[in-house]
């Protein structure tokens, strides 16, 4: 990729770009992005920082699971250190943070995110408070005893509502649930099955099922270059989250699945109704764990780790310091305290991944589903299709926007396409209608 000629080749293809057609122009542009990005690294800096990585996992691995910070901190030093410099080499006339979002979300800057962050703030901390003073939502059905071979087969129907075609994407088990994308006709998603709790499994094979169907979405002509693939970090989860929250947690598809859920599992559901199914998989409660987080307070897991890879990289906080602001945090945006690193700051494989930046694009992803939704809306029946178990229409109008592109156009056209201008407000009042009705808040 660094190669001359792959240099020479690029900015000859660059300076011709009018013979081009159009999926051959964006070819050489984002070929040429990223050759100009990894070249700015000098190669033997490069080298040490992959060995880095390959380290940091390890290492981080093994500090989780002791509970032991300390151990992870001089690589994570070293990781910060290098993105900050790799930062510079990318765009010396950017904020650092900047120059690194844009790995992730391209053009995304600090000062839209922390206006972005700032609304959800304002409207999301009190919608939490008011929810803690309403007497919490009965889940405890779901921690009866749930067979594994029973949901197997219940995620096998599920992805038979989502549309996904056994022969072009299979399912498997590992500890993290995650999609692993071939091209569009081999696309593979994991999941993850706990016994004490079915909805684990269930919204795994829905969120990553969302990933999937954005790959499988993808034209056939793109395949096999670089534009295949989906978009951005933040356009993915979008979808993922599109179909796991907006649509999997929507009262419309409970009530259509749910028979089907009786069936599977007829003696630990025999006492519940859909209604009950409904309340309990939107139950909310402020917790340490991003990934088992509920819809309403997810951005705030979010916000944490935003707070923190902005000083750490903008140089007004040390690693060292990252377990306690981490704790202070928790403290103030969910009100919760955090016992100890293991469910604190080394949760999340990411920062020993490399991935600096990363975070910020799963807040946005929800928040332009919100917007999806509306206009969706506006153009077929979403929820009296949802209600009959049909996802068709759903998908095919996600396949028109967003998903056939691939990276033939740019996360900023894309989202404008399926949200229209971007406003954080419209996600705001998503949330704010869903849970002041399930929480009785008015
Ligand atoms: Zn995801």
């Amino acid at each position: 990729m660094t190669g001359e000629d792959t240099g020479k080749l690029l900015e000859f293809l660059d300076g011709k770009k009018e013979e081009l057609d159009f999926v051959q122009r964006r070819q050489v542009e984002e070929m040429l992005r990223s050759y100009r990005r990894i070249k700015s690294i000098p190669a033997d800096e490069y080298m040490e920082y992959a060995m880095l990585m390959n380290e940091a996992d390890d290492v981080w691995h093994k500090a989780k699971e002791a509970d032991d910070f300390e151990m992870f901190r001089p690589v994570l030093e070293r990781l910060v250190a290098f993105n900050r410099k790799f930062a510079g080499y990318y765009d010396p006339e950017k904020k650092p943070y900047d120059a690194l979002l844009d790995d992730y979300e391209r053009g995304m800057t600090m000062e839209f995110l922390d206006r972005f962050f700032d609304t959800l703030r304002e409207k999301i901390v009190p919608l939490i408070r008011a929810v803690g003073q309403k007497p919490q939502i009965d889940d405890s059905f779901l921690h009866r005893h749930y067979p594994v071979e029973a949901q197997k087969k219940f995620a096998d129907y599920l992805m038979e509502v989502l549309g996904l075609d056994r022969n072009h994407c299979g399912i498997g088990e590992t500890e993290h649930p995650y999609t692993l994308e071939f091209n569009n006709k081999d696309v593979r998603i994991t999941t993850n099955y706990k016994e004490d709790n079915p909805t684990f499994a269930m919204y795994s094979v829905i969120h990553e099922g969302g990933h999937a169907k954005y790959e499988l979405g993808i034209r056939d002509d793109l395949q096999y270059t670089c534009l295949a693939g989906g978009s951005s970090m933040g356009v993915h989860e979008s979808q993922s989250r599109f179909y796991e929250n907006i649509i999997g947690r929507s009262r419309p598809f409970i009530e259509a699945v749910f028979p089907k859920m009786q069936e599977f599992f007829p003696e630990q559901l025999a006492d519940v109704t859909a209604e009950q199914m409904y309340r309990a998989v939107n139950r909310v409660e402020p917790s340490l764990v991003r990934i088992e987080a509920d819809e309403l307070t997810y951005c705030l897991h979010i916000m944490v780790r935003y707070e923190i890879e902005k000083q750490l990289i903008g140089g007004t906080l040390e690693v060292k310091d990252v377990p306690r602001v981490w704790k202070e945090l928790y403290q103030e945006y969910l009100g919760v305290n955090v016992p100890d690193d293991r469910s604190g700051c080394l949760q999340d494989s990411h920062w020993s991944g490399g991935s600096i930046g990363y975070f910020p694009s799963y807040a946005l992803g929800s928040a332009y589903g919100a917007q999806m939704l509306r206009n969706m809306e506006k153009e077929i029946d979403v929820w009296g299709q949802v209600s009959k178990g049909d996802l068709s229409g759903v998908s095919g109008w996600l396949k028109e926007k967003i998903h056939q592109y691939g990276c033939l156009l740019e996360p900023a056209e894309l989202v404008k396409n399926a949200c229209g201008q971007f406003d954080p407000t419209v996600y705001t009042d998503y949330l704010t209608e869903k849970y002041t009705k399930l929480y009785r808040l008015d």
